[in-house]
């Protein structure tokens, strides 16, 4: 079974944003940028599979800069076949990502996809659902577990109430979530390894897919500041404060 992984390289986690001063979105000019977290959970997914013989090869995709290239090979190096980079500059919304994905699928005619629940840059969670519905495939999503047996794929959600067991009919689209799995570091002679293996350059033209933007952003702003704490003496105190402040 062939698996793709769509990543995408986003701000890296660690780094606090700023907002650029016309408040039209996040300051991005030499700023640290890695790959989005759950799609390296998405990937060391995948790779068990690999691992344990379930699946045969595994695809990495990125929509994106040049720089992507870099995100694919980090994904190479932790143990994917090879890659496609759809180049672009321009910001790529879900519905388009998942426009592109689907004709790739065409293409590759994977078993599975696995992408992660929500890019942690625009937070969309939307495009693996978006692909599922254009592909007409199932699609379980915030996987906190995934188990595959014959054609079909078991998979644990983290749902409000606690956990659900979905079982899906292969091809299927899963979203990774936090707790699937600890993603491995690519090790040194993994990374060398990584550099000959191959990663095809598309645009998204290629594919047909028109990616004008359908959604404007009309202003991005600091979250309020946090005020600072106050230390009180004893519990007496700390009521009177919660009172006296309407808390309680
Ligand atoms: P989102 O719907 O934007 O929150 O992203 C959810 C997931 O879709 C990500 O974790 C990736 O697996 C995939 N994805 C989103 N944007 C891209 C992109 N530009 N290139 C590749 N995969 C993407």
């Amino acid at each position: 079974m062939k698996v793709l992984v769509p990543v995408k390289r986003v701000i890296d986690y660690n780094v606090r944003p700023r907002v650029k001063a016309d408040q039209s979105g996040i300051d991005l000019a030499n700023v640290k940028m890695a790959m989005n977290p759950f799609d390296e959970i998405s990937i060391e997914e995948a790779v068990r599979m690999k691992e344990k013989g379930l699946a045969t090869e595994i695809v990495i995709v990125s929509i994106g800069p040049a720089q992507a290239q870099e995100t694919i090979r980090i994904g190479l190096a932790m143990g994917g076949d090879r890659g496609i980079l759809v180049q672009t500059d321009a910001a790529v919304e879900p519905l388009a990502v998942a426009k592109i994905l689907a004709k790739i699928v065409e293409a590759e005619q994977p078993g599975l996809v696995i992408a992660g629940k929500q890019a942690i840059d625009d937070d969309s969670n939307a495009t693996g659902q978006m692909l599922a519905a254009l592909l007409d495939w199932p699609q379980a999503t915030f996987a906190s577990a995934v188990a595959k047996d014959g054609e079909t794929l078991k998979v644990t959600r983290e749902v409000d109430g606690g956990l659900e067991t979905l079982a899906l009919q292969l091809p299927a689209v899963v979203t990774t979530d936090l707790r699937l799995n600890e993603p491995r570091f690519a090790s040194l002679p993994n990374i060398m390894k990584a550099k000959k293996k191959p990663i095809d350059t598309k645009s998204p033209a290629d594919y047909g897919v028109d990616i004008t933007p359908r959604l404007s952003v009309v202003k991005v702003t600091e979250p309020k500041k946090r005020e600072a704490g106050e230390k009180v003496a004893d519990v007496d105190a700390l009521i009177a404060k919660l009172k006296s402040a309407g808390a309680i």
